[in-house]
């Protein structure tokens, strides 16, 4: 599947900008793909956009033709999320929450995840930067999206007993900040999954540049330890992680993409990263 991206436009301002995950400005650079460019951190190895464009002008790379492409693939996305969150262990901590459970989806895009978890009880809401599919997420699914970023949505503190966020951390330009929010508004014990590309993938390192994640709305592209770092300084315990997929479909014959993506799924090389966490419970 083509990840959504637009090529950044020239009126976007860039600026440089430390490391978010361990502060060090020193940066050296990695790929330049002409109109954007990713520098690994000299400090931690982070790789990441720098410089980057303002994040005013980042929003509004999401509009129209980004809700055409939700539509299109919102299905198969969504068969994605559930197999995901099935193998973190979704049902077993949906199964320990009392009535009345609220579930929180990120980047919602259409809404189709806060569709499923209305349908299975929880009091589900979205927040989505894209307006048309916030809108679109109201008017077709019926269900609860808000607009703009996390940040504008202003939740409560200790809301949510579940964060959802798929495909998000990676397009947003502080993302540590990103994470704190997610712990702020969670209840003690609440529990959060993020899932970004794998930098340190099989696909990562045979493509290289050419990596299908190598794309201008990615800020971020992550590796295991540098996200697990973030997710710890924003005070979230991480519990487990996951990834998925050996390869893209196509790129190697059924039996060995199988056999590709059982070895993936077991040894870490999967081209998904996912990681489980929860905001410690009171008094711990
Ligand atoms: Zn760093």
């Amino acid at each position: 599947m083509k990840t959504f991206s637009k090529r950044p436009s020239p009126s976007e301002r860039l600026r440089g900008t430390a490391c978010p995950v361990c502060g060090s400005p020193e940066t050296r650079p990695l790929w330049d793909l002409g109109d954007f460019a990713f520098a690994r951190c000299a400090g931690c190895g982070h790789v990441y956009q720098n410089p980057r464009p303002d994040p005013a002008d980042l929003t509004l790379r999401y509009d129209e033709e980004y809700l055409e492409y939700e539509v299109r693939n919102a299905l198969p996305y969504l068969r994605l999320m559930l197999l995901g969150l099935a193998d973190l262990g979704f049902e077993r901590i949906e199964a320990a929450l009392p009535e009345g459970r609220s579930f929180l989806d990120v980047g919602c895009a259409t809404g189709a995840l806060v569709e499923h978890a209305a349908r299975r009880g929880w009091e589900a809401t979205g927040v989505e930067v894209c307006r048309p599919a916030a809108e679109y997420g109201r008017r077709v699914r019926g269900v609860t999206i808000l607009e703009g970023s996390l940040r504008d949505a202003a939740f409560p503190d200790d809301g949510f007993d579940f964060v959802h966020s798929s495909h998000v951390i990676e397009h947003v330009p502080e993302p540590g900040a990103f994470l704190a929010e997610i712990h702020r508004i969670l209840k003690p014990g609440g529990w959060c999954v993020t899932v970004t590309p794998n930098r340190t993938s099989l696909q990562a390192a045979l493509f290289g540049s050419g990596w299908r994640s190598v794309i201008p709305d990615h800020m971020h592209l992550f590796s295991r330890p540098g996200l697990l770092r973030l997710v710890r300084d924003s005070g979230l315990a991480p519990l487990r992680t996951a990834t998925w997929g050996g390869i893209a479909l196509g790129l190697a014959p059924a039996p060995l993409k199988a056999a590709l993506d059982r070895a993936a799924k077991l040894l870490g090389f999967g081209d998904v990263l996912a990681v489980l966490a929860r905001k410690p419970p009171a008094g711990t």
